[in-house]
């Protein structure tokens, strides 16, 4: 049997076609008329993905590149600092925080739960002074979204000058954040999630506040200086060497997102998610998410077969890469990506071939019955199935 190969993992996802082209095309210099008109048209674009005013700065790195910006960029040693933290990515802001000398505050949730924006208000409430509140939009460990608007806006109010400070890089493409509106002052993007190319390049974007606040932050900094970056922005221009065939493939992918639509690109996740919970359910399975991303779906493995079956299977079987859980969930839960490239025919062949996978593990499930789940609710979403004489 053939078998294509198709990552369903949260990044990396699916690359565009067009944009995987466009990345094997000869190599542009970073210094050329050619090569400015690509990064003017890159920052212009970026900032319709993220859907802001502010500036918005790459670089060359994965997605934790950009995080570690956010934080050396705003903060002075020993500045306190409140996490939210849920899961692996919260953790991550902690650790970096840590390394960095912060004086770190935390409001924790456990694995599988959204952050309080209760007990984070009361947080704030109880801490002095505070200059900046850390968190996810999407805890891609977990398959959770955090209420990213109560967060910012508690903050806002009781803490005027704390720099919001979000990790979005599942969560944008995939829900709606209105960073000017909620006055989000630092938002962090990748390239290997809903922008559908490989990873390689980190997104930072930046409000005036945020701008204002970089000039007396006394952290060390070389290579992710973001005020070095604009300064080469204005220039039309890059601090350093960046990764120039990324920044090609990456032009034609935004591209591609400002012709659909940055609304109809969330809304495709948004479908394909609800369908993936529909089916999931119906086949007696239990998300491990309270309150479930539209990024991806987290499900938990039955009683007595291993999601490291799961995965290993989905995979020899099915050419399906879906992804383990991390740290102390691995082997116990699944997460399967709707961010990106996807589409009904990839979502409704995974779940088809998920019921294959739990039968054969000695699951007893209904054959069909997360297929015909996810197709129903395909219907009651996307009226158009319905209607085809209207067209
Ligand atoms: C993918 C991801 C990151 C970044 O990880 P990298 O491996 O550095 O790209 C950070 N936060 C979240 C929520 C993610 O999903």
């Amino acid at each position: 049997m053939i078998r294509k190969p198709r990552l369903f993992t949260p990044g990396p996802t699916p690359l565009l076609p067009e944009a995987q082209a466009a990345l094997a095309a000869p190599a542009l210099h970073h210094r050329t008329a050619a090569f400015r008109g690509v990064l003017d048209r890159v920052r212009d674009t970026l900032k319709y993905f993220f859907g802001t005013t502010n500036e918005v700065v790459f670089f060359t790195s994965s997605g934790t590149g950009a995080m570690e910006a956010a934080i050396a960029n705003f903060f002075s040693p020993g500045d306190r600092v409140l996490v939210g933290t849920a899961g692996k990515f919260g953790e991550r802001w902690v650790e970096l925080a840590n390394a960095y000398g912060l004086q770190v505050e935390k409001v924790e949730s456990p694995y599988g739960k959204a952050l309080s924006a209760d007990k984070i208000k009361e947080t704030l409430q109880q801490l002095g002074d505070l200059r900046g509140v850390f968190f996810q939009a999407t805890e891609s460990s977990t398959g959770v979204r955090h209420d990213t608007e109560s967060i910012a806006r508690i903050t806002r109010q009781i803490r005027p000058d704390a720099l919001v400070v979000v990790d979005a890089i599942t969560g944008l493409g995939t829900s709606e954040l209105d960073i000017d509106e909620w006055e989000l002052d630092v938002v962090i993007g990748g390239s290997q999630k809903a922008l559908m190319v490989p990873p390689g390049l980190s997104f930072v974007s930046v409000s005036d506040r945020a701008w204002q606040r970089a000039k007396t932050a006394k952290l060390p900094r070389y290579y992710f200086d973001l005020q070095k970056e604009r300064e080469a922005a204005r220039k039309h221009d890059t601090a350093f060497t960046p990764a120039t065939s990324l920044l090609v493939g990456l032009v034609v992918a935004l591209d591609r997102i400002h012709q659909l639509g940055r609304a109809n690109l969330i809304r495709n996740a948004q479908v394909l998610a609800d369908c993936t919970r529909h089916a999931v359910q119906a086949l007696d399975l239990k998300l491990f998410a309270e309150v479930p991303a539209d990024a991806l779906t987290a499900v938990c493995a039955p009683s007595g077969i291993s999601s490291n079956d799961i995965e290993k299977q989905m995979n020899e079987q099915f050419g399906a890469v879906v992804a383990n859980g991390q740290g102390s969930m691995k082997g116990k839960i699944f997460r399967i990506a709707h961010l990106g490239y996807y589409d009904f025919t990839d979502m409704v062949g995974l779940i088809a071939a998920l019921e294959l996978v739990l039968t054969s593990l000695g699951y007893s499930c209904n054959l069909g019955a997360g297929v015909r789940a996810a197709q129903n609710r395909f219907i009651e979403l996307v009226a158009s199935v319905r209607e085809p004489a209207s067209r």
